[in-house]
């Protein structure tokens, strides 16, 4: 689309953004020669031992074992790590967590991908670390605006029912998953809303505007939906009042089960996509005709699709690779790009005044 076919205001938040933006586009620049260039060169040396493990015994065990088994470890570190006394909020874990998830799935999606066209994107990577740390920030916000608000004397006023509430008798890995359930009620309808009305959609085709799906675009959200979700989240937790390990460990798990939701990682998942939002389910959500995606808005568990109608999976079926946005094949690329477009109408973009690197 050409400048003088969009509307001047639009032009001028465009060249706006752009000016802005210009260090952004710049860390964005270092960080794919820095980072992504460098670590997919040492990546590559892992394609011969991927086409040698096509078809042995070996990749059908991790095929089958590595879900459940990360699971089972996750839980069992979660609690050992806030008993240590390590916090989920701090920037130092909040940091560390990706860099750990990457070491253990980049290479594994190298090993035995889903989709050999997925293993190298353009500057998707520079701008999830990116939005990963404006979202931590947005999160925080959120947080300081639900307590000066609302949530205190929120807290305050059903303190003496909310103790009686939460199950604290039952063992705490049923706790943590009892946490997430009721966590994804919210998010189940929070998500479908977001795809359902044509308004909400806007800030929540961020999330959907990645080429392919991989190990760290689980974060890639709109900094109004993180807003949103955290304001959401909040009231029935005021009222449930778990304890702070049972919420630590949750996020954690939370963090575990997103991992498998995106990743590239080529699994035997079975059952467990009957029970969480991963592997295939998540593939058919990403999908770019609308008729298809709208389906498995699960954010860990996928009950509630199955119990509201909104699950969709093929058995024997192999999703497509092919997603994105139908019908903005262009959508921004960039992190300024991404946080104004869902304030421009039909949010179209001249690709001259914000550029996509491929
Ligand atoms: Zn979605
Ligand atoms: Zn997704």
């Amino acid at each position: 689309m050409r400048n003088q076919e969009l509307p001047s205001h639009e032009v001028f938040a465009s060249r706006l953004a752009r000016w802005l933006g210009a260090p952004l586009n710049l860390i964005e620049e270092l960080g794919h020669y820095l980072l992504i260039l460098p670590l997919n060169t040492l990546l590559r040396r892992l394609d011969r031992a991927s086409y040698w493990l096509e078809g042995t015994w070996l990749r059908a065990v991790i095929a089958h074992t590595l879900f459940p088994l990360t699971l089972i470890i996750s839980m069992w570190l979660g609690f050992e790590a806030t008993e240590a006394g390590a916090s989920i909020t701090s920037i130092a874990t909040l940091a560390l967590i990706p860099v750990v998830y990457g070491l253990f799935a980049a290479p594994l999606e190298r090993l035995m991908p889903f989709s050999r066209d997925w293993l190298e994107g353009g500057n998707d990577m520079t701008v999830d670390v990116m939005m990963f740390f404006s979202n931590a920030f947005w999160n925080g916000f959120a947080k300081y605006l639900i307590q000066v608000l609302f949530l205190v004397s929120l807290v305050e006023a059903l303190e003496p029912y909310g103790h009686e509430l939460w199950p604290n008798e039952l063992p705490g890995a049923m706790q943590v998953m009892l946490f997430i359930l009721i966590k994804d009620f919210f998010r189940y309808w929070l998500h479908r809303a977001l795809h359902e009305n044509a308004f909400l959609w806007r800030f929540h085709a961020t999330h959907h505007s990645v080429k392919r799906l991989y190990w760290l675009n689980g974060i890639r959200s709109h900094p109004v939906e993180v807003i949103v979700q955290a304001i959401l989240f909040a009231a029935p937790f005021a009222l449930l009042q778990p304890s702070a390990e049972i919420v630590m460990v949750a996020v954690f798990m939370q963090l575990s089960i997103g991992l498998f939701q995106h990743s590239n990682i080529d699994l035997k998942l079975g059952f467990w996509e009957y029970l969480f939002s991963i592997g295939d389910n998540h593939r058919y959500h990403h999908y770019p005709d609308k008729k298809i995606g709208d389906c498995n808005y699960g954010g860990e568990f996928i009950v509630w699709d199955i119990l509201f109608g909104t699950f969709h999976k093929v058995k024997g079926e192999r999703p497509s690779d092919n997603i994105g946005i139908g019908g903005s094949p262009n959508y921004p690329m960039t992190l300024t790009g991404l946080l104004i477009a869902p304030f421009l109408k039909n949010q179209r973009f001249d690709e001259s005044v914000i550029p996509d690197r491929d």
